[in-house]
């Protein structure tokens, strides 16, 4: 199995680069209209950390919620959602190649559930339709179990690795054991956040009492994770710190 090292939070990287993107209902993809040299920039040092797979910061970016928050026409919308691939690929081209022989590097597009267009928490709490929010160890906020969709997931020929997103450290474990009878030939993403809160009008709160994500990292090797990177508060430095440790583990 291939290990790769996927990118780190962008929006939270974002918010603590100066840009207020948690206010926004756009988030990091309003970036893609007013600065995309800031989103560019952003995937450079992930790269320069040592990430192989960056995606693109388009979660929030739809045709609709751009032609509502932004006043563009379709076809501008359009422009956009693409315009992130391409910051993507750019950022992959400027920056010097530091990876293992056999390793290329890959763009990842970023398409959010429909509730992220409706800015109202609903993909998180999956009130509004099917959602694959993860409430602990091993459920989903909808109530299904995290293994069965990934079953579900996994047997699509069309999908080529499926995994974790943005969720607490302390579920990964418990919810990589639950695939374990699956025997998944596919790869399984894992990308946790930092385990921090985000209060409204107060910031990410808890950084220092969380333990570092390589604290974690060879329990989820062991237990199949083998494409790793981070969501909200994964910074640069952490995906620089986790690829280290995955090269020492795996080689
Ligand atoms: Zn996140």
């Amino acid at each position: 199995m291939i290990f790769r090292i996927l990118d780190g939070g962008a929006g939270s990287e974002l918010h603590d680069l100066g840009y207020h993107v948690h206010e926004d209902p756009l988030w990091s993809a309003r970036l893609l209209d007013t600065n995309p040299g800031a989103i560019k920039q952003l995937h450079k040092s992930y790269l320069e950390a040592g990430a192989d797979t960056i995606i693109t910061v388009t979660y929030q970016a739809t045709v609709a919620g751009f032609e509502k928050f932004l006043g563009v026409s379709t076809e501008r919308a359009t422009e956009l959602i693409k315009s992130g691939v391409s910051l993507a690929r750019e950022a992959c081209h400027e920056v010097p190649p530091n990876l293992k022989k056999g390793t290329e590097r890959r763009v990842a597009g970023s398409v959010g559930p429909y509730g992220v267009f409706l800015h109202d928490g609903s993909e998180y709490s999956g009130y509004y339709v099917e959602s694959m929010t993860q409430k602990d160890g091993k459920y989903l906020c909808h109530g299904e179990k995290f293994s069965e969709a990934i079953q579900i997931v996994m047997s699509s020929d069309q999908v080529i690795a499926a995994g974790i997103n943005c969720t607490h450290p302390s579920y990964i474990s418990e919810l990589l054991d639950s695939l374990r009878p699956l025997q998944i030939s596919k790869p399984i993403i894992v990308k946790p956040n930092s385990g921090e809160g985000w209060k409204s009008g107060v910031g990410w709160c808890g950084r220092g009492e969380q333990s570092p994500l390589e604290a974690h990292l060879t329990a989820w090797v062991d237990k199949g994770a083998t494409w790793i990177g981070g969501c909200c508060r994964i910074k640069p430095h952490d995906i620089k710190t986790l690829k280290e440790y995955v090269e020492h583990i795996v080689k």
